[in-house]
């Protein structure tokens, strides 16, 4: 992926967003959206983020691009809530945004022009801020004092530090144990450790990676209070989503 490709990606429009549902547990009620990116390359056709994000975070063209994402999300959020649904939408930030001088600006400038810090969630990885010799607390601070809520994204029983030092509201336990836990008696344990840490804590715990009814049926037992995954739905475009809301009701 050479970087004059992805910055034509992010000037010529070829990023797209995908979203997937956040559900209650066990109620399955709507609480938000993820907002996932995809490059729609003009020979490769749809290109996962797993294969251009590390480029990005590493030619700086992540600022860019998450600012793209950002503006994006709030911009689709206010069409939902322009048709009277206030739902929430969920973007994935990298380190590096938070450690970025513009980054604060860029979003308070759109938070004033597309509006909603309530409906606007930060995802943050937990492995980037786990490697992070200097993490950035006080951005972190600050979006919650203007109202958005963080997330400690892609959390494991390693991450309990992280849970203590950081004011979260959410903590996303990471796919690879969830999709264990059901018949990986370590994995569920790991789980519970997290899951426990955040509770203790008031954070609220997400599933991610839920495919089947037998690890939705360990949910609430466990203390998630909401899950994402195929068995509800996968990442869809916007006007899917729609429908897809339309047929549940
Ligand atoms: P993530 O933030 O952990 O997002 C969840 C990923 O798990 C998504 O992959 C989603 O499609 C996938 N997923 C959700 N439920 C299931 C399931 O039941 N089964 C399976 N097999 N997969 C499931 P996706 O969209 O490929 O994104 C991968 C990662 O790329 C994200 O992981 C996130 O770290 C990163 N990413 C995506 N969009 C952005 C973005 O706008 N900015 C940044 N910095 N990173 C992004
Ligand atoms: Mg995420």
């Amino acid at each position: 992926m050479k970087r004059f490709e992805l910055e034509r990606a992010i000037s010529e429009n070829e990023l797209i967003l995908h979203y997937q549902p956040m559900v209650e547990v066990p109620s399955r009620r709507l609480t938000g959206v993820e907002a996932l990116v995809r490059w729609r390359h003009p020979e490769r056709g749809l290109v996962s983020p797993l294969e251009f994000i590390p480029e990005a975070e590493a030619t700086g063209l992540i600022r860019r691009l998450t600012f793209w994402v950002l503006r994006e999300a709030l911009l689709q959020s206010n069409v939902w809530r322009r048709d009277g649904a206030a739902i929430p939408v969920a973007v994935n930030l990298s380190v590096d945004n938070l450690h970025d001088a513009h980054f604060r600006r860029f979003m308070e400038l759109t938070l004033k022009v597309a509006g909603g810090p309530e409906l606007l969630i930060m995802e943050v990885s937990s492995r980037a801020l786990a490697r992070d010799p200097d993490p950035p607390i006080p951005i972190l601070d600050l979006m919650r004092d203007q109202g958005i809520r963080v997330t400690l994204d892609d959390a494991t029983d390693e991450d309990a530090h992280l849970v203590e030092k950081l004011r979260l509201d959410i903590v996303k336990v990471s796919r690879a144990l969830v999709s264990r836990m059901g018949r990986d008696h370590r994995a569920l344990q790991y789980v519970r450790a997290v899951v426990d840490a955040a509770r203790e804590r008031g954070i609220a715990a997400t599933a991610v990676g839920v495919e089947d009814e037998a690890t939705w049926a360990q949910l609430a037992e466990i203390g998630f209070s909401s899950a994402q995954g195929y068995l509800i739905a996968a990442p869809m475009p916007p006007s899917q989503l729609s429908e897809w809301r339309a047929a549940r009701v």
